[in-house]
């Protein structure tokens, strides 16, 4: 081992290398045994040389892990690696992406501080920042996702934060993250976006812009449905605060998580273009369907932001579309859902995304449950909507099985 441990990571490799090969080579750090596959670290200390090393590393004037709240081989691999697909210099890892949000807050946002989302935000974002963040005396305006005048038209001389979320969780809803950048900027803000749909593998928000990245990396990152992670990406000089505040605050990302979605980075580029391409098919053949009212796909032509889409996503649409059933009231509607949901054999009924196995949600009754009606509207999410994130099944049995739920529903009251 190098006498200086984070030295171990630089393992000389060339300038320049494309973001597949970082995905499998970056953040490697091999122990004196010269194992291939990266080392998993299960170990909560780190045993120090001498007292005099342990008293510098403790007071941060000296690298060197001293116990798993502050840092952690592992997770530092999963940082590194996360942090070169993003192309930002430096990355933080959380227990959860809600954790990384809350870190992100707690570190950049102070009483009086104001804050712009999006009104289609994540659920539990807008719960966290509109509601938990506000007892602290934190200011948030919720505007609409693709109306770049309203963000501008929300900026306050107290405005430190545009967070966005692109797309959105469950309407696929797109922004336009070089905008939101320059509005930002122009008040002396930051940008920071959830990049957990899109992935580093089709978008990647700092070279639009963007000063922060959000990741969940529950979602495609790990890709099959394993453990919960979380990390925030950007500049030293932000990811610094980041990770001093989260010493004292604790929600740190478990080694055992970290090295279950650093090996999951390690396929996310060839999941995403095949899950995308059959999410593809599956909303064009939803499309199609007499029983669907609308498909929200950014791939479909029919999506109202889809050329800035598939500027933005490097021609993309994802693996997650969502699609409303026609419906005479919001009762039936619920009902029909129900319906479809119900009947499925091979899709999944859970509430995750980018697993490759085919999930099936409800979002007015599970994500955004907890949201009020007033706010589920302003989102969006309509009763009859339903999220579908596409895995790696034959897209012949998905739509079979959809198809088994829609038969007769038109029929039914
Ligand atoms: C799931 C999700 C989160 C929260 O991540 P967790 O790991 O579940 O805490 C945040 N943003 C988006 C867009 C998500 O889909």
């Amino acid at each position: 081992m190098p006498s200086n441990p984070s030295d171990a990571f630089e393992l000389g490799l060339p300038d320049g290398l494309h973001p597949d090969t970082l995905a499998v080579r970056e953040g490697v750090a091999r122990s004196p045994f010269g194992e291939h596959s990266e080392a998993l670290y299960l170990t909560s200390g780190f045993v120090q040389p001498d007292a005099a090393t342990s008293a510098q590393r403790f007071a941060g004037a000296e690298a060197g892990y001293t116990y798993s709240r502050t840092s952690n081989p592992t997770v530092t691999a999963f940082e590194r690696r996360l942090a070169a697909l993003e192309g930002a210099e430096a990355a933080v890892a959380t227990s959860s992406g809600m954790a990384a949000i809350t870190l992100m807050c707690l570190g950049l946002l102070r009483a009086g501080d104001h804050v712009i989302c999006s009104q289609s935000m994540f659920g539990s974002t807008i719960k966290l920042i509109g509601s938990e963040f506000a007892r602290f005396g934190v200011e948030s305006s919720f505007v609409s996702q693709t109306d770049v005048g309203a963000w501008q038209a929300a900026v306050r001389p107290n405005t430190k934060l545009l967070f966005a979320e692109t797309p959105t969780n469950p309407l696929t809803e797109v922004c336009d993250i070089a905008a939101l950048a320059q509005i930002a900027h122009a008040a002396g803000a930051l940008l920071a976006v959830d990049n957990a749909f899109a992935t580093p593998a089709l978008q990647r928000p700092i070279s639009l812009g963007a000063d922060l990245v959000i990741h969940s990396g529950t979602k495609s990152l790990d890709g099959q449905g394993r453990v919960m992670a979380g990390a925030v990406c950007g500049a030293v000089k932000h990811i610094d605060v980041l990770a001093t505040l989260i010493k004292s605050a604790g929600m740190v990302l478990a080694p055992f998580n970290a090295w279950v979605v650093l090996k999951g980075m390690e396929t996310l580029a060839i999941r995403m273009r095949a899950q995308s391409e059959s999410a593809g098919a599956m909303a064009r053949w939803l499309e199609a369907q007499p029983e669907v009212d609308r498909v929200f796909y950014p791939g479909l032509a029919s999506h109202p932001q889809h050329a800035l889409a598939m500027r933005q996503q490097g021609g993309v649409g994802g693996s997650i579309l969502s699609f409303a059933v026609k419906a005479e009231s919001p009762e039936q509607a619920r009902r029909r859902a129900f319906q479809v949901i119900d009947a499925c054999r091979v899709c999944s009924i859970a509430t995750n995304v980018g697993d490759v196995k085919t999930i099936i949600t409800h979002p007015a009754s599970t994500s955004h449950g907890r949201l009020s009606e007033e706010q589920r509207q302003a989102a969006g999410v309509v009763q009859g909507l339903m999220r579908l994130s596409v895995g790696l099944e034959h897209v012949g049995d998905l739509q079979a099985d959809l198809r088994r739920g829609l038969d007769g529903l038109l029929q039914l009251a």
